[in-house]
């Protein structure tokens, strides 16, 4: 893994031992937690852009055709937009990860002894003496110097790197399930119920997506619920009264 030699590598007194300040030191990422999170952002976002959406046409008109194609172009442009955020976000965050990558195995063949060096420097601010965090160091490098590097270093795992198709998939789906909620209560129910029943409705999925975000994230999830139901309640409410003005003038 490593070109340094044994002998390179007892050549490193304990007294060398410091970071190299050049290069961030980036705090790890938990990866399971965030599909998880972004999956129930992505609905949250479906949920409130179609139920302000269809609020606002079903402000201004009974028609229940316009308020399905309008409710369906919103869901396909919005899931679509999701979609080509998230890619063009998880590749510039991979593409600068392979870049981090890629300069540290030019490190460790260029200038390995100022790799342990930092290596050791890193278990140092840890906690441990200069003497075991050097022998760590050693230990590690030989194992793997590029694993060891990425984590203490760079917060990376190279072999855990984030695929922007498979985010770009993720929050796709994630949004069309939670705009599919206000779109179907807003077309199956009857003109005389279909605004209190998607209002009910949507008021209770922004209750749970709430809560679940709040629970990934360890806050308090009252707050987070209370929160999360009143800014979809008033964005449905400001849509559909921009849609009652407006289908009055027309
Ligand atoms: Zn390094």
């Amino acid at each position: 893994m490593t070109d340094l030699s044994p002998a390179q590598l007892d050549d490193v007194s304990p007294e060398d031992v410091g970071p190299h300040d050049d290069e961030p030191h980036q705090s790890g990422l938990n990866n399971r937690l965030n599909w998880l999170r972004a999956g129930v952002l992505g609905a949250n976002d479906g949920i409130v852009s179609t139920a302000g959406l269809v609020m606002g046409v079903a402000g201004a008109t009974t028609d229940r055709t316009a308020i399905l194609v309008a409710g369906v172009a919103g869901l396909v442009a919005g899931a679509l937009s999701m979609g080509a955020g998230e890619y063009v976000s998880v590749s510039t965050q991979s593409d600068s990860e392979q870049a981090l990558l890629d300069k540290e195995r030019r490190e460790l063949v260029e200038e390995p002894q100022e790799e342990l060096e930092e290596l050791a420097g890193l278990y140092v601010e840890k906690g441990l003496t200069p003497e075991l965090a050097l022998e760590v160091a050693r230990q590690l490098t030989a194992h793997d110097a590029l694993a060891a590097h990425a984590e203490t270093e760079l917060g990376i795992d190279p072999d855990d790197i984030t695929n922007p198709w498979n985010a770009a998939l993720a929050s796709t789906v994630s949004f069309t399930l939670g705009a599919l909620l206000p779109l179907l209560t807003i077309t199956l129910f009857a003109a005389g119920v279909r605004v209190p029943v998607t209002v009910v409705a949507v008021g209770f999925a922004l209750a749970l997506t709430g809560w679940a975000s709040a629970r990934f994230g360890y806050g308090p999830a009252k707050a987070a619920v209370v929160r999360n139901v009143l800014g979809g309640l008033f964005a449905m409410g400001v849509t559909y009264l921009i849609g009652a003005l407006l289908g009055a003038q027309v």
